[in-house]
């Protein structure tokens, strides 16, 4: 698609804002204490001089480079995780525009691009899924639906519908066979979130490729190690709904064209 480069630009720049305010929320919605899970308050601080930044000094990747990725107060370093974080949504919300230019399906895919990256790393690390990424994403998935109207937020709907019961089933019959808890609900609340994006055709597509990519991934490292792991299948679902959302439509096609011929 042919883009104003004016479009990709302020698509950037709202990708470094949305990346920096993903940084907050990785930092702060992983912790146990719920007090402490506000995004707003109190405002940014050093974490190794607890000395607040100013303005100036949290302007995305720019004052990280020019304070050579140290606190201006303490010249302690500050992780790189800052800037890269930044970078990749600032890249990911360019490409959706270079690929949807000025749409709501633009809004959609760096929306979504931005809740998975988050979730993704909180469930590598931490082994959860933080509900306000799955409550954010659901509210904003069935709002973006209404511009494709009544029919828009009906497949929203049960989308999100699909997500929730299938991902509850598997957990339950999971549940049943393992002894133990093989969903969290914090996976059940998260395929909610990405049905109201993809729609039930693309919510069950979004776990078998998560299970697949799953698979592909933990099935040799359980081998090589001959241990029981736990597994943060959010990182593999996330991937799964990235790539349904891109390329859903044309996979869903061409099974339907392949069940016919068979
Ligand atoms: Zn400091």
């Amino acid at each position: 698609m042919d883009v104003d480069p004016i479009l990709l630009v302020g698509a950037g720049l709202l990708g470094l804002c949305f990346g920096s305010f993903l940084n907050v929320c990785i930092l702060r919605l992983a912790h146990e204490d719920k007090k402490q899970r506000s995004l707003f308050h109190p405002p940014s601080t050093c974490p190794r001089c607890g000395r607040r930044i100013e303005w100036r000094d949290n302007i995305p990747i720019v004052s990280w480079l020019l304070l050579r990725g140290r606190c201006r107060a303490c010249g302690q370093p500050i992780s790189k995780q800052y800037p890269i974080i930044e970078a990749v949504v600032a890249i990911l919300w360019i490409a959706a525009m270079l690929a949807y230019g000025p749409t709501v399906r633009f809004l959609a895919a760096a929306a979504l691009g931005t809740i998975l990256l988050g979730i993704a790393i909180t469930d590598a690390r931490h082994y959860l899924i933080p509900d306000e990424y799955n409550w954010a994403g659901l509210i904003i998935g069935l709002g973006l639906s209404l511009a494709g109207g009544v029919t828009g937020f009906v497949h929203a709907v049960l989308g999100a519908c699909t997500g929730f019961l299938l991902l509850y089933l598997v957990g339950l019959v999971g549940g049943w066979v393992f002894r133990e808890e093989a969903m969290g609900g914090g996976d059940i609340k998260m395929m909610a979130m990405v049905g109201a994006f993809v729609g039930w055709k693309g919510v069950l597509l979004t776990v078998f490729a998560g299970a697949l990519f799953g698979s592909l991934v933990y099935v040799p490292l359980l081998l090589l190690r001959k241990r029981k792991r736990h597994v943060p299948f959010g990182v593999f679902l996330a991937m799964g709904a990235t790539v349904v959302f891109v390329f859903g439509d044309a996979i869903i096609d061409w099974y339907v064209r392949f069940l016919r011929a068979g």
